[in-house]
């Protein structure tokens, strides 16, 4: 299977490094209607949570897909209110039922906040796994300090950790923590919510390539070795977001928008742990 292959059709079971960001995604026709879209288009990976208030419409966007449900890695969250132990086996429940499956392929943590606790939180992420519910543990916006800890109370690395990362916030220390470990990180805002477009950097490699700067900005995310999930409503966005996998950026690329050195996050809530 050549590089390309393997991007857009990984082996079963695999996490594409390409998915679909849902949030904000909230009028249900139009919701179903970019999943069933992005899964046409060759999209296997889709990600959702309970907070987006849309796993109902992102269920029905799998189900009408011309697309066998197994083919598709999907990827919820729980969210911070529910995350004491017997909270997150009912939640996780209603989400099942909500997204019409038997099982999610992934289960995120959504924040260390409110709620978690790392003990109680993770051993009913345990519970569910071992009945079935979940492929696969999850967290997302952790630090190191809550990973270390999550590794600790599950005896593993959990499968990924999912956090804001694109060339305005490229997250360092979080690469560096994965690459020495059995754990994945999953890019949120992969396009700074649009802001990458504006930087001179990523508008100059595009003209190079003959590509668009939302293309540029998900290259560099998985030469990094790191899965992206921009969210995109119309078929334009989705299929320009998936012909990302045939940029490949050279050494140069690379290194000029490392250079960037504008810093900018987009998502900062109040509970955040950095704050
Ligand atoms: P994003 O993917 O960086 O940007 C989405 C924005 O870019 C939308 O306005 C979209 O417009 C636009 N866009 C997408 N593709 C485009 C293209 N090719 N050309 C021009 N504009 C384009 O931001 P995000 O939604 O914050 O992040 C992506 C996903 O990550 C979310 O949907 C969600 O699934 C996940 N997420 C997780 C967390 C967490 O705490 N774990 C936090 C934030 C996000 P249209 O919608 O009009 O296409």
């Amino acid at each position: 299977m050549s590089q390309n292959e393997q991007r857009r059709a990984p082996l079963a079971n695999e996490m594409p490094m390409l998915g679909l960001g849902t949030w904000q995604n909230d009028d249900a026709d139009q919701c179903a209607e970019s999943v069933r879209t992005a899964l046409e288009a060759g999209y296997r990976h889709i990600d959702t949570a309970q907070a987006y208030g849309n796993e109902e419409a992102v269920g029905r966007g799998i189900a009408e897909a011309d697309v066998p449900r197994e083919d598709v890695f999907l990827a919820t969250k729980v969210w911070i209110d529910n995350l004491a132990h017997d909270d997150v086996l009912s939640t996780t429940e209603e989400s099942l039922e909500k997204l019409g499956v038997d099982s999610v392929d992934l289960l995120y943590v959504h924040w260390p906040a409110r709620e978690y606790d790392a003990e109680e939180t993770l051993s009913a992420f345990q519970q569910l796994r071992a009945d079935g519910l979940v492929d696969r543990i999850g967290v997302s916006n952790f630090e190191p300090r809550h990973l270390d800890e999550a590794r600790d109370v599950l005896g593993e690395d959990p499968f990924a950790n999912q956090v804001e990362l694109h060339p305005l916030l490229p997250q360092e220390e979080l690469r560096e923590y994965a690459a020495g470990r059995d754990l994945e990180l999953v890019a949120y805002s992969p396009l700074a919510r649009g802001d990458v477009f504006e930087q001179p950097e990523i508008q100059d490699v595009a003209e190079k390539h003959g590509v668009s700067e939302a293309q540029v900005s998900l290259a560099w995310v998985r030469e990094k070795g790191v899965t992206a999930i921009p969210k995109a409503t119309g078929e334009d966005h989705i299929t320009d977001n998936f012909a990302s996998l045939d940029v490949d950026l050279d050494d140069e690329d690379v290194e000029q928008i490392d250079g960037i050195d504008g810093r900018d996050r987009q998502v900062d809530p109040g509970f955040a742990p950095w704050n």
